[in-house]
This record gives C-alpha cells, sequence and structure tokens, in this order.
C-alpha cells in the first residue's frame, strides 16, 4: 500500500517513506491511499489479545515492510516492560451503564501523546534503516504542553536522533513546564518561545521550509524530521486503542457483537479524534464522533457551519493541550471526504494560509454530517463537571476530559441519543492541579508541585510516579526566544 500527498496524488511514497520524512515535500500530509478493513471475526479474535498483540494486529494490516515480530519487538518495548502503569495500558472504566472512559494516560508523561510517542521512535528508526538513510535525524517539535514532554521521553537517548522541543512561554501548565525543562538525556534540547502555541507550530512548520538551513543540514549529514501529529507514524499507533477499548467493551460484555457506539474525543490538532475516524472505517462500530473543544471552538463551528475560520480571538484555557486554531490534521479528513481531490484540498489549505478561512462545499459538508457532531465549553462548565463526576461518581478527570464529557452531555440533551459512548480521557488530573482542585471547591490552591501533594491528601488518590518524582529533579533548561529566532536554536543544536 503507497501513502499519497493530501495535496498531491502523485506525490507518492512507502509507509516508511512517510514516517521517515514526516511531511511530503508540497507541504501534504501522507495518507494511506486505501483504508484496510477488519474481517468479520477480527474483533472477536482481538477480543481475547493483550493491548500489545492489538497495537501488532492492528499496526501491520498499514505497516508493508515491517515484520511482525519485528512489531512486536517495538510493541513490547512502547507498552510493555512497566512503562504503563496499568496492565492494561488503555484501560476503560465505566462511569454507568452506557458512559465509559477510556484512559489513556497511564504512561510515563501521564497524557494520551505517549500512546503514538512510545511507538514513533521505534516505528521512525526502523523506517531510517529501510529508507537507507543514514544521516541524524533531528526532530522538531511544536508543542502546546504534552506532546513536547512525550516526544522527549520517547526519544532520549535514542541513536541516530537528535530532538529539540519548542513550547510557548505562557501557554502550558506548571508541570508541563517542569516536566520538559527537567528532561535528562543526551539528545535533546527545550526551549520557550514567546507566544502562543500557533506561533511555535508555524515557526516550526517555517523551519521546515527553510531551504537554507535544509543545504546546511545536509553537509553536517542531518536532516530534519518530526514528531507532530502530521506525522503518520503518530496517528497509526492511535487507532489501536479505538479498536482495543471496543474490544474490551465486547469481552465486559457491555456491548454486544455488532451494537454501536459512540466516541466523544477532547480536540486540538486533530489527531486523536481522527484515529477515531480510521477506526471506524475499518469496522468498528462506531455511530458518531463528537469533536469536544474549549473556548477555542474553531472545530465546533467547522463541523456545525463547514466554515472554518481561524480568524478570531485566541484564548489560554485550563485545558491548554487544546488551545488551539489551526488543527493540522483536519486535512487528512478533507482528502477522505474529498475521495482524495487533491487540487480541492490543496485549494482549502491555501486559502486557510493566505486569509484564515476556507468553506467545504455542500457534498463534503454532508459526508462530514454523516460522522461527526460537535459542541464546546468553558473553563467554568469544565469545573462544574469536574466536581459533579467527583462528587457523584468519585471519579477524578483533568479538565480536558471534563470538555468532551460535557460535550457528550450536551449532545445527548440535544438528539436524545442514549447509546454507549466511550469519551476518551487525555491526561491524569494530576498534570492540572490547581484547575482540578478549583473545581473541587478548594480556594486559592497550590500551584506548582505542591499542588500535587495538595491534590493527593484531598482526594485520597496517590499521583503517578513520574509526576510524584519531578520533585527531585535539577532544571537542565531555561532558553527562551522570540519566535523569529528559533531557526539559530537549530543551528545550535546541530553544534
Ligand atoms: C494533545 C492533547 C489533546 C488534543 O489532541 P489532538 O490529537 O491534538 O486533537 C487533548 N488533550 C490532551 C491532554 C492532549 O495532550
Amino acid at each position: 500500500m503507497y501513502y499519497v500527498s493530501t495535496r498531491d496524488r502523485l506525490q507518492k511514497t512507502t509507509v516508511s517513506g512517510a514516517i521517515a520524512y514526516g511531511l511530503a515535500p508540497d507541504g501534504g500530509l501522507y495518507t494511506p491511499e486505501a483504508i484496510p478493513s477488519l474481517a468479520g471475526s477480527a474483533l472477536e479474535t482481538l477480543k481475547n489479545m493483550t493491548y500489545q498483540q492489538r497495537a501488532v494486529y492492528i499496526m501491520n494490516m498499514y505497516l508493508d515492510g515491517y515484520s511482525a515480530s519485528e512489531l512486536t519487538g517495538f510493541s513490547a518495548k512502547a507498552y510493555g516492560g512497566g512503562k504503563f502503569d496499568d496492565p492494561a495500558v488503555a484501560p476503560v472504566r465505566s462511569l454507568d451503564e452506557n458512559t465509559h472512559v477510556l484512559e489513556l494516560w497511564h504512561g510515563p508523561t501521564c497524557a494520551f501523546k505517549d500512546m503514538a510517542l512510545q511507538m514513533l521512535p521505534h516505528l521512525l528508526t526502523a523506517a531510517l534503516r529501510k529508507e537507507g538513510e543514514t544521516k541524524t535525524a533531528c526532530i522538531l517539535v511544536a508543542t502546546s504542553g504534552d506532546t513536547g514532554k512525550g516526544a522527549l521521553e520517547g526519544f532520549k537517548d535514542v541513536p541516530g536522533t537528535r530532538i529539540l522541543v519548542f513550547y510557548p512561554k505562557d501557554g502550558v501548565s506548571e508541570v508541563q513546564q517542569l516536566q520538559m525543562t527537567t528532561q535528562e538525556g543526551a539528545n535533546v534540547g527545550v526551549c520557550s518561545v514567546v507566544g502562543n502555541f500557533d506561533d511555535a507550530q508555524t515557526g516550526v512548520k517555517a523551519i521546515f521550509s527553510d531551504p537554507s538551513l535544509r543545504a546546511e543540514m545536509a553537509e553536517r549529514d542531518a536532516f530534519l524530521s518530526s514528531a507532530n501529529s502530521i506525522n503518520w507514524g503518530r496517528v497509526l499507533p492511535q487507532i489501536v486503542y479505538y479498536v482495543s477499548a471496543y474490544c474490551d467493551l465486547l469481552k465486559a460484555g457491555t456491548v454486544v457483537r455488532g451494537e454501536r457506539i459512540n466516541v466523544c474525543v477532547p480536540t486540538g490538532n486533530f489527531g486523536n479524534i481522527l484515529a477515531a475516524y480510521y477506526a471506524k472505517q475499518m469496522g468498528v462500530p462506531i455511530n458518531r464522533l463528537i469533536c469536544a473543544s474549549n473556548r477555542n471552538n474553531v472545530l465546533t463551528d467547522f463541523i456545525k457551519t463547514g466554515v472554518y475560520d481561524r480568524n478570531r480571538a485566541f484564548y489560554n484555557t485550563t485545558s491548554p493541550s487544546m488551545d488551539i486554531l489551526i488543527s493540522s490534521n483536519l486535512e487528512r479528513l478533507l482528502h477522505l471526504y474529498t475521495y482524495g481531490d487533491a487540487d480541492k484540498v490543496r485549494k482549502y489549505m491555501e486559502k486557510l494560509s493566505r486569509t484564515g478561512r476556507y468553506e467545504i462545499e455542500e457534498s463534503v459538508k454532508k459526508r462530514l454530517d454523516r460522522d461527526f457532531s460537535a459542541a464546546c465549553c468553558d473553563d467554568e462548565q469544565g469545573k462544574a463537571i469536574i466536581g459533579r463526576l467527583w462528587r457523584e461518581k468519585r471519579y477524578l478527570m483533568d479538565p480536558h476530559t471534563a470538555v468532551a464529557m460535557d460535550a457528550l452531555e450536551q449532545y445527548r440533551a440535544k438528539t436524545g441519543d442514549e447509546m454507549s459512548a466511550i469519551v476518551v480521557s487525555t491526561a491524569s488530573p494530576f498534570k492540572f492541579c490547581p484547575a482540578v482542585m478549583e473545581s473541587l471547591g478548594v480556594k486559592a490552591p497550590e500551584q506548582g508541585l505542591k499542588g500535587i501533594d495538595q491534590l493527593s491528601q484531598l482526594t485520597g488518590i496517590a499521583p503517578p510516579t513520574p509526576l510524584a518524582g519531578l520533585a527531585g529533579k535539577k532544571i537542565r533548561f531555561t532558553d527562551v526566544t522570540e519566535k523569529e529566532n528559533m531557526v539559530k536554536k537549530v543551528r545550535e543544536m546541530l553544534g
């Protein structure tokens, strides 16, 4: 199976090419030419497997040129060996008979990015070998908080790679910042950018298309690669947990074979919910995909009206990993909904970069309506739901998950559709202690690391080990840069 650029059908590559180089030369995103489907009995087979085995089975369907034994090794390294603090890796918790939470934050950085970023370095280094690439891969990451730490953990001390992470100076939580600035490893770098996530992401994209830097890198036997969710190697491991969650519900008898469910995802760059769409197209019985946004509700408006318009105020919210106005992975969905019409997708994307706005045509909108619903909620609504679920169910959730929970409730109230639903939980509540404690009624909660102890005492829940361990770590990175000077930092990394 080949992978094609969303902006030019003739830009074709193998999956290892797509993963090794991240972005197509024309700026498009590599997308599989066809979506493989799960055979009728596949879910029954997968039901009795471990998470690691399910990952091998699903990823193998997309990864021509990778052997099953190779993938088995990657899966054991990524998801085994005590890296995740729950043996199920991505456990499903049921809050009531039709509301289930898929917890994706049991990995080393306590956010869902680990699900893909623990796997990506294995897929990427193998892809480089398969492509005959001997240069050092310099991974550049723009992060709204969680990707940065996830990528640093995944790539630290991986031979043949270096990694540099840019995060918005005032756009991440204190715990997120500490997680990154204390990162260990000889091949890592971390730098904050004056501005918001979109500034950092735009800066990284500009570095990728800087021809003089490209030449300099080639001279030094290096090239740029990406660990952002524009890389197919990020999306693919995320498909696995949707299949896995359905299998868990089947196994528990919560759903019967073929029974459809709704899935509600707290969304930023559209990578997570895109993986859910792929799972649905592969044959997981998913009814509707509910796209949940915070006050930065570009996607809610887009899904309701067909107009994508980033010309609006940007808000810093208590769910910072969703503070995004340009959702890069939406481009892959447009590719699918236009049946691979690269001219159309390219026009939308050109309009977006020129005017900040585009409108999809009627036929594309109709397809969108068949699969997606959307809702948004602000910080106050989020707080209310965190407090209520703690009081009523003793279930503690983080502000990102709360956005999804609220969106599901809005969807149910509006449509009366009470079908079983999975709410995707993307971060441990201990990553966002002050906001969570305010939701539980604490006035003036402790900030930073002290907040972790306070939340733990308040709830009787032990914090995840990686967060509890932050207190003893030394701060290694304090660099700040203006967005115009990000490229200098890349040059410094080259030495
Ligand atoms: C990255 C992130 C999101 C958004 O996911 P996308 O794939 O960018 O849509 C939501 N919640 C948390 C905690 C995240 O880290």
